[in-house]
C-alpha cells in the first residue's frame, strides 16, 4: 500500500511535565498552530492532567492519551491506573511499553503484553513502544529486540485489534539525548517492523499499520524523517513540550 494512504500520526509524550493549569494553556497555545492538521494530532499526559487536557482540547484536532495502564481491571496496585478507567474518563489513547517504563519501572516484555491486551479490551488506541538499547545496537542486535519486543506485546492479538495498535520504533540512545537515528537508520528499522507485522498476520494489516519513529524527533529533523516509506508519524517527547515546534512537526507530517 502507498504510504499515502495511512493517516500519520504526530503524538507528544508530555512524560511528568506540567501541572493541571499549564496543560491547559499548552493546549490552548497549540489548538490554533495544528488546526486543519493534515495528521493525527495526539497528545499524552500525566493521569493528573488528563480531564485538564480533555477539556482544553475539546472541539479541536487534538486527541489525549495516557502514558501508561495497568493491566488488570482493579484491585490492589497502589498507584496504578486500569485501561478501564481510562475508558471510563474519556481517553481514547495510551502508550504501552516506553522505554523509560522498561528502564526505571521494570517493565518487561510480558507486562508490556499484558497492559496491550488489558487496553485493546476497552478498546482503546494504543501507541506500543519497542526499540533497542545502545549496548544492543552496538553488539548488532537491534533486529532481534527490536522484533522480540513486538512479537511478544502483539502475542494474541488479532489482525481485526491491529486496527487499535500503531507502532513508535524508539531507539533507547536516541530518546531525550538529542541525538536522532538517521532517517536511514529508522526507515531500516520501521521497515523491518512492518515486514515482520505482514508475517505474523498479512500484508493488508502491515500496509495499514501506523509505526511511528521517536527520539530527539524535532522540528529540524522531522521533515526528513517522516518522508521514509515507512515512517508514518512521530511520538515526541521534547518538542512536545513547546508549542511553536510541536507545530512545525504536525505541518511536515502533513506534507
Ligand atoms: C519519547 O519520550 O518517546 C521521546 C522520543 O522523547 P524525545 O523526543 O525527547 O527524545
Amino acid at each position: 500500500m502507498n504510504k499515502a494512504l495511512r493517516t500519520p500520526v504526530i503524538a507528544g509524550n508530555w512524560k511528568m511535565n506540567n501541572t493541571p493549569d499549564e496543560t491547559k494553556a499548552l493546549i490552548a497555545e497549540m489548538k490554533p498552530l495544528v488546526a486543519g492538521a493534515d495528521c493525527k494530532v495526539v497528545l499524552c499526559v500525566p493521569y493528573i492532567d488528563l480531564y485538564a487536557a480533555l477539556e482544553a482540547a475539546a472541539g479541536s484536532d487534538i486527541e489525549i492519551g495516557a502514558e501508561n495502564c495497568h493491566w488488570a481491571e482493579k484491585g490492589a496496585f497502589t498507584g496504578e491506573v486500569s485501561a478501564k478507567m481510562l475508558k471510563a474518563a474519556g481517553v481514547p489513547y495510551v502508550i504501552i511499553g516506553h522505554s523509560e517504563r522498561r528502564q526505571y519501572f521494570g517493565e518487561t516484555d510480558i507486562t508490556v503484553r499484558n497492559r496491550v491486551r488489558a487496553a485493546l479490551n476497552e478498546g482503546l488506541k494504543i501507541i506500543l513502544c519497542v526499540g533497542e538499547m545502545l549496548a544492543e545496537r552496538k553488539a548488532d542486535m537491534t533486529a532481534e529486540i527490536v522484533s522480540a519486543q513486538t512479537e511478544v506485546a502483539l502475542s494474541g492479538v488479532t489482525a481485526e485489534e491491529m486496527k487499535n495498535i500503531i507502532i513508535a520504533y524508539e531507539p533507547v540512545w536516541a530518546i531525550g539525548t538529542g541525538e536522532t537515528a538517521t532517517p536511514e537508520q529508522a526507515q531500516e528499522v520501521c521497515g523491518m517492523i512492518r515486514a515482520l507485522i505482514a508475517r505474523l498476520y498479512n500484508s493488508e494489516v502491515a500496509d495499514a499499520t501506523v509505526i511511528q519513529y521517536g527520539g530527539s524527533m524535532n522540528e529540524k529533523n522531522a521533515a526528513e524523517l517522516l518522508a521514509k516509506p515507512d515512517i508514518d508519524g512521530g511520538l515526541i517527547g521534547g518538542a512536545s513540550l513547546v508549542a511553536e515546534k510541536f507545530a512545525v512537526i504536525v505541518e511536515a507530517a502533513g506534507k
